[in-house]
């Protein structure tokens, strides 16, 4: 038996961390270094399918996956945004610190809205840092972030890696706990 189950989730980070580059290449499986944002919100569309969740054969998770673009980025995020998000994607940018400093910020703000949302974190453009300053950011961003955090994955929307993985994960996650 199989079942579609839609879930609504969304992309918080500060800008140019790759927030869109992730959903680019999980949704349509590319990357691209001149990608030029519109305006507004963007909501991609993407099935994802899970086995074994709370013993059903199959669940086709149907994501929703929201993101800000163009200028209102700067703008701040309206409560809308988040509201009636399972989950999240808490985006940072390994070659700029003070975007994993600033996660524990985004975890506050999206659990305030929604306080029983799936929070993962993704230290994204791992291709740009060397392995041993990876393993020191890492440690960094399990400290910030609280146990309210489910996963912390180290990702590249450049090489691809662990992208669909996480989306994979978030999207487990949400069903397992409707
Ligand atoms: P957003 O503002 O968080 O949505 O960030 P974007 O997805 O627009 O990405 C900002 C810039 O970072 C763009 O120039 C991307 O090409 C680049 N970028 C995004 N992800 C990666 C990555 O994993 N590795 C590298 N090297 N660059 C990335």
């Amino acid at each position: 038996m199989s079942v579609t189950i839609s879930k609504k989730m969304c992309m918080i980070g500060d800008f140019g961390v790759g927030k869109t580059s992730l959903i680019r290449r999980f949704v349509d499986r590319q990357f691209s270094d001149q990608y030029l944002s519109t305006v507004g919100v963007k909501i991609s569309r993407k099935s994802v399918e899970l086995e074994d969740v709370k013993q059903r054969e199959n669940v086709t998770a149907q994501l929703l996956i929201w993101d800000l673009e163009g200028h209102t980025k700067f703008k701040g995020i309206a409560p809308t945004y988040l509201q009636g998000a399972s989950g999240v994607l808490i985006v940072a940018d390994v070659s700029r610190s003070e975007t994993i400093e600033r996660i524990s910020e985004h975890i506050q703000l999206y659990s305030s809205v929604n306080p029983k949302g799936v929070i993962i974190i993704a230290l994204n453009k791992v291709d740009l840092v060397d392995e041993e300053k990876l393993a020191l950011l890492v440690e960094i961003a399990h400290s910030t972030s609280q146990d309210k955090v489910v996963a912390v994955y180290t990702t590249s929307a450049k090489t691809g890696k662990d992208v669909d993985e996480i989306f994979h994960k978030l999207a487990y996650t949400m069903v397992e706990q409707a």
